[in-house]
C-alpha cells in the first residue's frame, strides 16, 4: 500500500481491520464498493484529487482492504466537495460521494478526523448552531471556526468582518427560530435512527 507521499508502507494483516470494508459497504450508498475494478475513472474525474492526500480510487481500495486508520484520518474525505462527478462516471455504479459521507460520519463518531482541518470544524460548528438556535449565524460560525483552527488568522480577518458588518452584510446578533424544542426533537429522532442503523 502506498502512502500519501507515494511511499510504500508494509502492513501486516493482523494490523488491518477486515470488518471495516464490510461495515462501510453496509452504509447507505456503500453497497457496491467490493465491485470496484480500480479503473481510476473517479480519480481522473475528481476536480480536487490533485490536492488530496489519497485519491478517491485509493480510498475505496483502502476501505475495503481494512486500512481503517489511514482512511478515517485522511483529509481527502473532508476535501470532497460532493460534486457527484465520480458517482456519475463510475462504470460500476459505486456511489462514491455517499461512501465519503459514510466515512466522514464514522470519523466523527470515532473522533479520529484531522482536528484542525477546516471542513470538520465548520460542519461541527454549523450543526451545533442549528441544533441550539434552529439557524446559523455567519459571524458566530466564522469566529468558532478560526478559534478552533487558527486563532491568529482571525486577527487578519477581523477588519474584513468589521467592513461587512458596517455594510449590513453580516450580522452579529444570534439568528434564532421560535420553536427550537420541536426542531431539537426532530434532530434527536434522526440521530436515533442513524445510531440504530450503525449497530
Ligand atoms: S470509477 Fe468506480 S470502479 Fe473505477 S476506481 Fe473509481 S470506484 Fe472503482
Ligand atoms: S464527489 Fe468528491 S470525490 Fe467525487 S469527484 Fe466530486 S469532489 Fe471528487
Amino acid at each position: 500500500m502506498e502512502d500519501s507521499k507515494g511511499l510504500w508502507k508494509i502492513k501486516y494483516e493482523s494490523d488491518l481491520f477486515p470488518e471495516f470494508g464490510r461495515e462501510i459497504a453496509a452504509s447507505p450508498g456503500g453497497e457496491n464498493i467490493f465491485s470496484c475494478i480500480q479503473c481510476g475513472t473517479c480519480s481522473g474525474f475528481c476536480p480536487l484529487s490533485l490536492y488530496m492526500d489519497y485519491t478517491p480510487r485509493r480510498i475505496i481500495a483502502m476501505t475495503r482492504a481494512g486500512f481503517k486508520e489511514e482512511v478515517l484520518s485522511s483529509s481527502m474525505i473532508w476535501m470532497c466537495a460532493s460534486c457527484y462527478g465520480c458517482t456519475v462516471e463510475c462504470p460500476k455504479e459505486i456511489k462514491i460521494t455517499d461512501v465519503m459521507y459514510a466515512l466522514k460520519q464514522r470519523a466523527i463518531k470515532e473522533g479520529v478526523y484531522p482536528r484542525r482541518f477546516l471542513v470538520p470544524i465548520l460542519a461541527h460548528s454549523f450543526f451545533k448552531s442549528v441544533w441550539k438556535h434552529g439557524r446559523n449565524t455567519e459571524s458566530h460560525l466564522i469566529v468558532s471556526m478560526y478559534m478552533k483552527s487558527n486563532p491568529f488568522k482571525m486577527l487578519t480577518q477581523s477588519l474584513l468582518g468589521m467592513k461587512l458588518w458596517l455594510k449590513g452584510r453580516m450580522g452579529i446578533m444570534t439568528d434564532s427560530i421560535r420553536d427550537k424544542k420541536s426542531l431539537q426533537s426532530l434532530l434527536q429522532a434522526v440521530k436515533k435512527i442513524q445510531n440504530g442503523k450503525a449497530h
